[in-house]
């Protein structure tokens, strides 16, 4: 027979009548993996009862996108740097850079670091996209976490060869040859960790994949019942390139060769019709909105650059399905979930617009919504036991009215203390109880050393770290 506990809690984030309501001071029940009581009191048979009376129960955030084995290495580097000629863009002078620089064991130990990354700052599922799935879905099923998992691939790869162009570069052959490797990983995964552990597809990016490619790959998205999920209208350049090719927007164009609706979720979707940026006039909100695509809204990997969507507010209020992603370093949801709701007011000069409603929804029902999932998200009966608990008495949490405030507006992971998932604890008292923090912390500063000093070998200019990016001050002087 399963185990069965009573949690006590002081408050609670639950679901009711198609949306989150507050529990003050009731139970929730788990037996096993799952919920299976929520309400003021609770008097059928239990094997334990958990006192969580200072504690806030929220379910856990669904992070549609990241990059976990080499956004870790993100960190003092990408920062302060982004070319006028790219549009502020650091996808074809800096990432190649460090792509080209980071190996194998610099990948594992970003992996390994990101699953502590993410358990302490509110990710309980958390979808992939890089080039190591079989090591992402072992460190995932030993540090606890539900992860989907995707190995991206792509016909093509744009480069600059002068720092001021950006060209594009064809092997068509290379992305059939992605497509059935990810298609196998998929396979692999199927049934891991109890279905804790899935897989998807994911063709890399709207500019480097032939239309070929991304009808096949959308077709097996449909047939095999996984997300796909793609980067689209991330960048000026990738919209131009688009325009260039096809006449339209990126998301006209999607929805031209039937790729939106379905499983789909998009990456970014930053550089749409009527930005600012692009000056383009169309629509693709409503596209994306009639065909019930998800947008993954990654702000800080943006706005670090200066970027942001124009805005959070109407892409909801058009009835676009949105989620929350974190990208690039940090991998934070408690960071996701601020940003969005200030640079959507910023872009919306409204404080009433992207609310804390707005992002917490985004960041649970939102990204279960994409998934096909009503049984994550959301605490409530015959949903799995993916919870996040925090300190109602934390120096951030007090003083508390309005619980999904404090959370959006002022904590901080160290507010966190619990978190369960597929009714496991893996995080108690602020302590990953799956993996050792402080090794892992260490294992990526070394492989940060070993990788700055490779920079170069990726760059058209064989630019060193610093010549790539500056140091904020210079090193004292004797
Ligand atoms: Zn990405």
């Amino acid at each position: 027979m399963k185990k069965r506990s009573r949690i006590n809690v002081g408050m609670a984030v639950v679901f009711q009548d198609g949306g989150h309501a507050v529990l003050e001071d009731g139970v929730i029940v788990v037996e096993g993996n799952e919920i299976i009581h929520v309400g003021k009191s609770f008097d059928g048979r239990v094997d334990e009862v958990v006192d969580m009376k200072d504690r806030l129960l929220t379910p856990g955030f669904i992070n549609t996108h990241s990059h976990l084995a080499g956004s870790p290495l993100d960190k003092s580097f990408l920062e302060d740097v982004g070319k006028r000629q790219f549009q502020l863009s650091g996808l074809a002078d800096m990432l190649p850079a460090r792509g080209a620089a980071t190996d194998r064991q610099m990948m594992e130990a970003c992996v390994d670091y990101s699953m502590i990354e993410l358990l302490k700052t509110g990710t309980t599922t958390v979808m992939e996209i890089g080039s190591v799935g079989d090591y992402v879905a072992d460190a995932v099923e030993k540090a606890g976490l539900r992860a989907y998992i995707a190995d991206g691939y792509r016909s093509g790869l744009w480069y600059t060869d002068d720092g001021k162009s950006i060209k594009y570069q064809w092997d068509e052959a290379n992305g059939y040859k992605g497509f059935e490797s990810a298609l196998a990983l998929i396979e692999r995964l199927r049934g891991r960790a109890g279905g804790r552990i899935q897989g998807f597809l994911s063709p890399s990016q709207i500019d480097t994949c032939t239309e070929d490619l991304l009808r096949q790959s959308k077709r097996a998205s449909d047939e095999l019942g996984v997300p796909i999920a793609l980067h689209a209208s991330q960048s000026v350049f990738e919209f131009d390139e688009i325009v260039r090719r096809h006449g339209c927007t990126p998301v006209e164009w999607l929805d031209r060769i039937g790729f939106l609706g379905g499983w789909n979720i998009l990456g970014h979707v930053i550089m749409v019709a009527g930005h600012s940026w692009v000056q383009f006039a169309g629509d693709d909100l409503k596209l994306l909105a009639d065909a019930e695509a998800s947008v993954a809204h990654c702000t800080w990997v943006f706005a670090r650059r200066g970027l942001v969507m124009e805005s959070f507010a109407d892409y909801v209020a058009r009835g676009v399905n949105m989620t929350l992603g974190t990208d690039t370093a940090p991998q934070s949801m408690i960071e996701a979930l601020r940003w969005a709701a200030v640079l959507g007011k910023v872009t919306k000069r409204q404080t009433e617009a992207a609310t804390a409603r707005d992002v917490f929804d985004a960041a649970t029902i939102g990204g279960a919504k994409m998934l096909h999932r009503d049984d994550l998200g959301r605490i409530a009966v015959g949903c799995k036991a993916d919870m996040l608990c925090w300190d109602l008495g934390s120096l951030f949490m007090v003083p508390l009215r309005d619980p999904v405030k404090n959370l959006v507006y002022s904590a901080e992971a160290e507010d966190l203390a619990d978190v369960m998932i597929d009714g496991r604890w893996v995080v108690k008292g602020g302590e990953v109880l799956t993996g050792d923090e402080r090794a892992v912390a260490a294992r990526l500063q070394l492989e940060g050393e070993r990788m700055w000093p490779q920079l170069y070998k990726g760059d058209w200019a064989q630019r060193s770290a610093d010549e790539l990016s500056p140091q904020t001050y210079p090193r004292f002087r004797e």
